[in-house]
């Protein structure tokens, strides 16, 4: 079962059931019965059908401990993300699969009139092998979903803050929940995948004007800037950062340490792969106005 899938075999009452659950993600790992009863006010049969087909295709897990509940899986918030994403017209269809991060997973969407778009599926603790620790009581902070949804609710805020000072960054449009959407870049290939260009000091150029008007104008440091959160228009040498979700303001003890590294990646990276002449302490000066 994946989203698409999933988008065509759920009924009304199959959202509905969905969306109780959700509404107590801060309350309850697993969420009682008694509780979608009340909530969903559906007929116990019509509760009972919906809760086997859900469980049956890993939209939701049941725990039949000491009391019986449930919770959603990461598809079904997806599921949530996209239907709401739909109902709104932000999005007309989901497409295919253009990445996958570390962090997240990215889809092609389109907007209704035809426009592309960047889904971003935001994934925490999906590269963790942390053990969690099973917790008498559940605490908001266990949930992944709601990690995953913080993230990209950090995302979108300061891609907000980046677009409107003229940072070259995919304009955002909107969010739900755990999902963050923005104009898809077209054309645009990693950085990472040494594109040959035109103009590499062009390139160069936007991402030090990015990194200077997000410690600037915004007041952050992207964090965790490198060859694979740039991306390029090779026929233009247009140069794009993503993936912002772990940026540090400028007032945070580690900023201008992560400052000064994005910098050096940047650098290192132009003059290994485009011979762009550039030293990364002159480079910080420029960014600081020294
Ligand atoms: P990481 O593994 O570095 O943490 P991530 O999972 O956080 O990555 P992003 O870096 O934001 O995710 O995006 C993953 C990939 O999706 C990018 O490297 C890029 O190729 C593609 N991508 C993301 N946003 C866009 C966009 N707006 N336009 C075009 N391509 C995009
Ligand atoms: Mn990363
Ligand atoms: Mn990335
Ligand atoms: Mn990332």
């Amino acid at each position: 079962m994946n989203i698409h899938e999933a988008l065509k075999v759920l009924t009304p009452d199959d959202i509905r059931v969905l969306q109780a659950i959700e509404k107590y993600l801060k309350q309850y790992e697993f969420v009682p019965i008694e509780v979608l009863e009340r909530t969903t006010r559906l007929p116990p049969h019509r509760l009972e059908r919906s809760l086997y087909k859900l469980n049956s295709l890993k939209l939701i897990r049941r725990q039949s401990a000491a009391t019986l509940g449930y919770r959603l899986t990461i598809l079904a918030y997806d599921v949530l993300a996209v239907l709401s994403l739909m109902k709104r017209g932000v999005i007309e269809a989901l497409g295919d699969k253009l990445g996958v991060g570390k962090e997240s997973d990215v889809y092609l969407g389109i907007a209704p009139g035809g426009k592309k778009l960047a889904v971003k599926f935001h994934r925490v603790g999906r590269t963790s092998f942390r053990h969690v620790v099973r917790h008498r009581t559940y605490k908001v902070e266990d949930s992944w979903l709601l990690q995953s949804k913080v993230s990209a609710q950090r995302e979108f805020a300061a891609l907000r803050e980046l677009y409107e000072v003229g940072a070259k960054v995919p304009k955002p449009i909107d969010r739900s929940r755990h999902v963050v959407v923005t104009e898809l870049i077209e054309g645009a290939v990693e950085l990472s995948e040494k594109p040959a260009l035109n103009d590499p000091l062009k390139a160069f150029g936007d991402v030090i004007e990015t990194i200077a008007k997000a410690y600037n104008d915004v007041g952050i440091v992207h964090g965790d800037l490198s060859e694979y959160n740039i991306i390029v228009i090779p026929e233009t040498s247009e140069a794009y950062v993503i993936d912002w979700p772990q940026y540090v303001e400028k007032d945070h003890p580690s900023a201008e340490k992560l400052l000064r590294r994005d910098v050096e990646y940047v650098v290192r990276f132009f003059k290994k792969v485009y011979g762009v002449p550039a030293e990364t302490e002159e480079v910080l000066r420029a960014i600081k106005g020294e």
